[in-house]
Formats: C-alpha cells, structure tokens, sequence
C-alpha cells in the first residue's frame, strides 16, 4: 500500500470513529482505566500500568516486555511493534507515575476516572496518563489498520519519572537496546486553545531547562544565645537571600525561544502582541520594556531566564545555641548552554559578604547540560506537519521550563520532541499538578489522530 492510500484509510477510519462526547471513545476509555491504575509516586507502582497494556499490547501482535527494578511495584513496559527495519526504530515514551493529590481540594475522585461536561477528571489526567492513552492508542491503530512499517515503533511506559531512583536513566544503563532509536516523542509542548476554545498555536519542546541545586552557606560564631555577637550566620543568611530576592537573570533567548515568541507575537491581542515584539526585537530598550510585561506570567519569565527559586533553609539546633553555620537551597534553572558556575560567581557578587559561601551541590553539574534537539529531522517535520493539518494553527519548537526524561535520550545525541498531545487552555494548565486535573475528550480524539498521523508519516512504508 502506498503512503497516500494508507493515508486515505486513515481519514476515513479516523471519521468514522464514535463520537467525541461518548466514553466510549477508544483514548478516552483508556485514560479512564489508566487513571483508575493510582500510581502516586511514592511508591509508584508503576508495575499496575505495565499489567492493564501487556495483554492489549500483546492481542495486537507487539513484542512486550517488563522491565522489573529493584523495587517489586516498579516496573518499565516496553512495546515494540516490528517494522522491516530499513530505519531505525521511532520511540513514543510516557511516564506512568503521578504527583500526590491534595484530597480534599478535588471534587471528584481522583483516582476514579470520572466523566463529567465532555471531561476525563483525574490525576494524571494531563500529566502524562493522558498522553500515555494517545500514545499508546496511536501506537495500537497502526497495528489495528495493519499499516506497513520502515520501523520499529516503541512504546515506553516510564517508571520513577515523578520522583524516584528507577527512572529511564537507570533503565537505559542495563537495557539500552530496548530502548535504543532514531528519535523519540515525550511530554513537552503544548497545543493552547484560546478562550473560545480555538488552538492559538501548537509548540514542540526541543529542549527542557537544566535544574541545578546551588547551597549558600553563611558562617559564623557558634555560642550561647545569651551573648549574641555580629557575626551571626542566620543574619548572614538572610541578608544574603534579601539581595538575591531583587536580583534577576538577564535575558536569554535560544532560537527555539525566539521563534516562540516570534510565533506569541503574531498570534496574540495588543498590547501582548507588542511586547512579544519587543522581546525579541534586539533592541535592548524593547528587550527591557517586553520583558518587564510578559514576565508577569510566571511561566513566560520562565521562558527568557534561568531563574532562582529558594525551596530549602536549615539553620540552628536548639532554642539557646546561635548555631555556627545557616544553609539555604535555590533551585536554579538553566537555560541550555549558560554555565552554572558563571551564575555561581555572579551570585556571589551580588551577595557581597565573605562569610557566605555559594556553590553548587555537585561541582559537576552543568557540564552535562545538552545541546538542543535539531528541528531538521523525520519526526519533527512529521509532527509539525501533523500538528498543522490537524488544527490550523501555528507551530513553533519551544523550550520547555520544566525537566522530563527526555535528557537520558538527548544526553546519548538522540533528538526527543515534546508534546502534550491535547488542546488545552492557560486555565486548565493550572490544573496540571494541582486540583481537578482534566482533559476534555475530544481533545483526546484530535490528539491521536495527530500523533497517528505523526507515525505514519514517519515510520510508515512509502
Ligand atoms: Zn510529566
């Protein structure tokens, strides 16, 4: 069958799908059992996932494989649908584990699968149980539709992504070769939706910021609290972290951030349109007004910095000891390609007092940081083409603010591109790690008929 017929069939099946609003709805219905799976990490229990996909995967003629660590809940599951292998293999990965859930906040269950106004509620729903459905739902209609392949196409349910030692870097130090590829799909990019619910822009992830641990440490004279003296190491501290709370990043845009805002520039209302103009204008008094607007969205300023977050003070013992040292965290995070101990030093300038001391919790950290993924290759035109047919908007590669997995993939020089594959709006993203996480059905539906296409496109004979 040529790559036009099996596009054809595609269209066609994809048409005549139940309707969206229906539970019945094949990613829908999948997103429901995965969510019922509570794969809150800790502990994980990871291995529920693989036990729900082993059979389905297995019924559809996929070699599957459990991947058991140490930790008997904990397991990786790997599907592999054989292709001819002229290509390399396509990797399409998901993190099965969730964050914990602040109970009493939701209203519904969180770990019931509940439907309610054309929504999937629960944890995970967006991260990444939702992705995990179209992916695997993808991945299960090529076999469905026997479309021919050039490749493989591996479907990874990730262990510890969330919290935890078994994460894919443990599982590609023993297993590689099951994980090995040409390139990979992972969370990432978003497909944002304005208000009226129409796709103002789909972006890719190509990169994912660096987090680094910097310590300050403030010296000073251990003694009893009776006699307090000037060189008190909690005052040392907190004076240090005053300065640093006023200190910001310049900023720095990657090309894939510039395209970004390139992209935010043509796609928004005045007055934010103008200042995504300005941002990536180069003229340093636009760069200044720009970032100054669009930096009070907190995910923007993100974007454009490393930033600084303090998440971990320890200081003194006891009521009437002056403890003789004080410790503070930040958490940094990188734009890739900026040192962290060029950072470290500019800290300590701003700082300006000897008896505090500021390092990085591991001197080696930064050296690792890898170079962005190239936009010019199969997948990324693939999905770029996908992600246009199937919503008319704009696409653009992105930086992602947070950390993934992709980094075991990217460390090993294979492209991984990121995407949360279902519309959604700025208002349910808050959901995302906090309350009444959902996704809506029919985003779903439109996500897997994207990454289908997506895989087609790359890993299908033509
Ligand atoms: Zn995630």
């Amino acid at each position: 069958m040529t790559y036009r017929s099996i596009l054809a069939v595609v269209m066609l099946g994809v048409a005549t799908q139940a309707p969206a609003q229906s539970p019945t709805e094949p990613t829908a219905a999948l997103l429901i059992e995965l969510l019922r799976v509570n794969t809150t990490n800790p502990p994980g229990n990871e291995a529920g996932i693989a036990n729900l996909l082993a059979p389905r995967f297995k019924a559809l003629g996929f070699d599957v494989d459990v991947v058991q660590t140490p930790d008997p809940g904990k397991a990786h599951f790997i599907a592999r649908l054989r292709g001819t292998g002229a290509k390399r293999p396509v990797l399409i990965a998901a993190h099965a584990d969730v964050v914990g859930v602040e109970r009493e906040k939701w209203t519904v269950d969180p770990f019931a699968g509940v439907v309610k106004d054309g929504y999937v509620f629960g944890r995970g729903a967006i991260d990444f149980k939702g992705g995990m459905a179209v992916f695997a739902r993808a991945a299960m209609m090529l076999a469905e539709r026997k479309v021919p392949l050039d490749r493989d196409v591996i479907f990874l349910a990730e262990a510890d992504e969330e919290n935890g030692r078994y994460s894919t870097s443990w599982l590609a130090t023993d297993h590689w070769d099951k994980i090995d590829a040409e390139f990979a799909l992972n969370e990432g990019g978003w497909i944002i939706t304005d208000a009226k619910g129409k796709v103002r822009y789909v972006s890719i992830s190509t990169a994912d910021k660096v987090a680094v641990p910097i310590i300050l440490t403030a010296k000073g004279t251990s003694t009893h609290s009776s006699m307090p003296r000037p060189d008190n190491a909690i005052f040392a501290l907190s004076r240090a972290m005053a300065k640093l709370s006023t200190y910001e990043t310049p900023v720095n845009l990657t090309p894939a951030t510039r395209r970004f805002f390139q992209t935010l520039a043509k796609t928004s209302q005045p007055p934010m349109s103008g200042y995504f103009a300005d941002l990536v204008s180069g003229d340093p008094e636009r760069v200044r007004r720009g970032d100054r607007e669009i930096s009070k969205d907190p995910l923007l300023h993100a974007l454009v910095r490393t930033t600084l977050a303090p998440v971990l003070m320890n200081a003194g013992f006891r009521g009437n000891v002056i403890p003789g040292s004080a410790e503070a965290t930040i958490n940094a995070r990188f734009i890739p390609g900026q040192n962290p101990a060029d950072l470290v030093r500019e800290m300590t300038r701003v700082v300006g007092d000897p008896s505090v001391e500021i390092r990085l919790s591991n001197p080696g950290a930064g050296e690792s940081v890898t170079p962005p993924s190239s936009e010019n290759t199969d997948l990324y035109r693939a999905l770029e083409k996908a992600a246009r047919q199937q919503y008319s908007a704009d696409v653009t590669p992105y930086l992602f603010q947070a950390g993934t997995d992709a980094g075991t993939w990217r460390s090993r020089g294979i492209p991984v591109y990121g995407i949360y594959p279902y519309a959604i709006s700025a208002d349910d993203l808050t959901r995302m790690h906090g309350n009444d996480e959902r996704v809506s059905m029919e985003a779903l539906r439109q996500g897997t008929e994207m990454i289908f296409r997506t895989l087609v496109d790359v890993a299908g004979k033509h």
